[in-house]
């Protein structure tokens, strides 16, 4: 389960953002003030850091530069001024995303979403092997390119993730909705027909009988998943 620290001194807004992301299946610990928050921060093992700019005791600059410092864990930057967003983003920190109050809680959590999904990608991008080969199948991660018994294909951007993402989890089958959110994330929310296409388009290209597929199965009534 993915960890998330909330560092937040107004307790309704902490408490708030901590229900919808438990609701969305995360484990989540706050910090009510900025000193607590960079000491839980540098000695806790979280997966994404919510932080709000203005904090009694460290401040959210502070605390920013200082994970920063640490490790690449994505860290949302929360304001109630545009103003001190648009400061924050000058200072290039490095916050991989700044929101400001109020905020729809759905918001946040779409948020929170696509940057664990794209920290995941960036993680396993870097430490497995660039070249997947599946029987006739070659994809070429870093290259983004894909070659099906030696013949390249073309790809769009999207069809390649959504390919790429099922041959590195082979034999796990994935609903429709955990395709969505870890290919598209926050990009066209409500859209998981757009899955079913992507599947198509690229069924079209890498099977040889598209009616009884030798990479990507259909598993009536749960998902999709690609069998090695
Ligand atoms: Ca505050």
């Amino acid at each position: 389960m993915k960890k998330i620290l909330i560092i937040e001194d107004e307790e309704s807004i902490a408490d708030l953002e901590k229900d919808y992301l438990e609701l969305s299946g995360f484990q989540v610990e706050i910090a009510n003030d900025g000193d607590k928050g960079l000491e839980m921060a540098m000695s806790g093992n979280y997966d994404l850091y919510i932080l709000d700019l203005m904090l009694p005791g460290a401040d959210g600059f502070e605390i920013c530069r200082a994970i920063r410092e640490a490790r690449n864990t994505p860290v949302i930057m929360v304001s109630a001024k545009k103003d001190d967003i648009d400061k924050i983003r000058g200072l290039g920190l490095g916050a991989d995303d700044y929101i400001t109050k109020p905020f729809s809680p759905s918001e946040m959590v779409a948020r929170v979403k696509a940057h664990l999904a794209r920290y995941d990608r960036l993680i396993s991008s870097s430490t497995a092997s660039d070249i997947i080969q599946i029987r006739g199948l070659r994809i070429d991660k870093s290259a983004r390119r894909v070659w099906v018994n030696g013949e390249e294909k073309s790809f769009t951007s999207k069809e390649f993730d959504v390919l790429t993402f099922l041959a590195q989890n082979p034999n796990r089958v994935f609903t429709k909705e955990e395709l969505f959110n870890k290919i598209w994330a926050m990009e066209s929310v409500g859209q998981i027909a757009t899955v079913t296409v992507h599947i198509k388009k690229i069924r079209e290209k890498i099977e040889l009988d598209t009616t009884r597929p030798q990479y990507i199965e259909t598993i009536w009534g749960v998902g999709y998943r690609f069998k090695v």
